[in-house]
């Protein structure tokens, strides 16, 4: 039988004359509302704003920055230590992009990142980063520095271009790595989009020995049949489940359940977001093995990481 064919709209409305005297105008501001219809979770209708001219006018710069910025290698990683939660031993670290705007200054991930989605730029920034990781890793080896995995996180529109596993076994080559050494950490938006070409390349990714993680589990349209079907190790309990583990007996309820999947499916758990000593203690409670977190270590340069690993 054939599928039924679902079909949705995004619609940008502008108003003569209010909006614009000629139709070129109109047009255009039609368009710029259309965007915002589309930014706001597709299927609805925007009318136009001037600010959203501003808004426009301002990402367009922003995106200009960034290019310009890919370009000039002026972005950078930081570090965050993953840490065992029983005695505090790191078992890796998670690398996160850093861009440092010349007039706006640090400029957040949160930020960039669906912008770099939407201007077709991420792709170019998940592939640097992945290079840069595995360059700092094969830094680390030569210099004797006990850190020995990193995790790199990789935009579902990645997975479009087929060329993920073959990118990540060519770095491994090049550097001397051991796919064992890097994990991929996605959310579960790419892994519910069921595209056959995302499967095969993960299957593929897990052949070689590359780990991979649900980042943010829990946040997304959890339909945990995926985690059946594809070849996970991992899933990242996200920080909204720890921030009030202290005080909200649903929170501690639901990271009970997370954790209690992933040992159930033999996958390593992670708690994200660990900022006090309450938040680790109800985590190892709740038999959560590994954190990240303020608690433990801030994401710092690769420089700082050594230090702050000499130092404890
Ligand atoms: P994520 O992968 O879930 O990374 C964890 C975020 O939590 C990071 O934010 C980290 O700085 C922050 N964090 C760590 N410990 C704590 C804590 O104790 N408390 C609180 N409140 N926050 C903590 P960041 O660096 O701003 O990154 C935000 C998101 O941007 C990341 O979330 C990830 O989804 C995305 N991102 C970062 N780097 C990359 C990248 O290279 N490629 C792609 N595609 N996405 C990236
Ligand atoms: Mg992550
Ligand atoms: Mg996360």
């Amino acid at each position: 039988m054939a599928e039924p064919l679902l079909i949705s709209a995004s619609i940008g409305v502008s108003c003569f004359p209010d909006d614009g005297h000629e139709l070129d105008k109109l047009l255009k501001h039609a368009d710029i509302a259309m965007y915002e219809a589309k930014r706001a979770g597709r299927n609805c209708a925007r009318f136009y704003l001037p600010a959203m001219n501003l808004a426009l006018d301002t990402r367009v710069a922003l995106e200009s920055a960034l290019r310009q910025a890919l370009s000039s290698n002026a972005l950078c990683l930081h570090y965050q230590p993953k840490v065992r939660l029983a005695d505090g031993a790191l078992v890796g670290t998670e690398a996160l992009l850093r861009w440092w705007h010349p007039l706006h200054g640090q400029v957040s991930p949160d930020t960039f990142i669906p912008m770099a989605e939407d201007c077709g730029l991420v792709n170019a920034l998940d592939a640097w980063v992945l290079e840069a990781a595995c360059a700092q890793l094969a830094s680390w080896r030569e210099q004797g520095v006990a850190i020995q995995a990193v995790a790199v996180n990789v935009s579902p529109t990645r997975f479009q271009q087929d060329d993920v596993a073959a990118h990540v076994h060519s770095l491994l080559l090049r550097h001397g790595l051991s796919a064992g050494q890097i994990t991929l950490e996605m959310t579960e938006r790419l892994l519910l989009e069921h595209e056959p070409r995302t499967a095969d390349q993960l299957n593929q990714l897990h052949a070689m020995g590359v780990r991979l993680s649900i980042d943010d589990f829990g946040t997304g349209y959890s339909s945990l049949s995926y985690l059946k079907r594809l070849p996970v190790s991992e899933l990242k309990l996200d920080k909204s489940f720890v921030r009030d583990l202290e005080t909200d007996a649903d929170d501690r309820a639901l990271s009970s359940a997370v954790i209690g999947i992933g040992r159930a499916l033999g996958l390593a758990v992670v708690a994200e977001g660990v900022e006090t000593e309450g938040q680790r203690r109800l985590l190892i409670e709740a038999g959560c093995e590994i954190a990240q977190g303020y608690f433990f270590a801030r994401p710092q340069s690769a420089q700082d990481l050594q230090t702050w690993l000499k130092l404890r």
